[in-house]
């Protein structure tokens, strides 16, 4: 059993924790998701993370002003957005896997365009940035290929 604590996660978190930024919905949301992105995934060690995929409110909605419970005051465009996140990853909840292979089926399944169609209806969407790491992503995969490199998933 790890030691990690596990972080639950619904499946377009994944996404959003790789374009994560700084910006959120208020002070608390960003305080909290800036912990969990900078302080664990992105932090030494964090590759290792556990993620269980869940369709509920997660660690991310926890201090979210939407968050109705375990649900979302949006929650037909949340589902959405999970239903298509889960498909492009190949992920479906109940699944537990650790973040290195959350970057990994990123690296392997999504490029920049197709976060029109996934991400449809995001506010965060139009600010380019989430597009930007995975290009940036992509691109930092393919020059690692290039150069015979074992690892080739970028820590964003
Ligand atoms: S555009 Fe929105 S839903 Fe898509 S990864 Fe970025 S923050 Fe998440």
């Amino acid at each position: 059993m790890s030691a990690l604590m596990t972080l639950r996660m619904r499946p377009h978190h994944v996404l959003c924790s790789i374009g994560f930024e700084g910006e959120g919905y208020d002070d608390a949301f960003i305080a909290n998701m800036g912990n969990l992105v900078y302080g664990t995934l992105r932090a030494p060690g964090g590759r290792e993370t556990p993620i269980e995929i869940t369709g509920e409110a997660d660690a991310i909605c926890a201090p979210c002003p939407s968050r109705r419970g375990l649900g979302c005051e949006k929650d037909p465009q949340i589902q959405e957005l999970d239903a298509a996140h889960a498909d492009i990853l190949g992920i479906a909840v109940g699944d537990t896997l650790s973040w290195g292979e959350c970057l990994e089926r990123v690296r392997d399944r999504v490029v920049p365009k197709d976060l029109a169609r996934i991400c449809a209806g995001c506010m965060w969407l139009p600010m380019g940035m989430c597009e930007r790491k995975v290009a940036a992503f992509r691109k930092v995969a393919d020059d690692a290929a290039a150069l015979g490199c074992v690892d080739k998933t970028p820590c964003p």
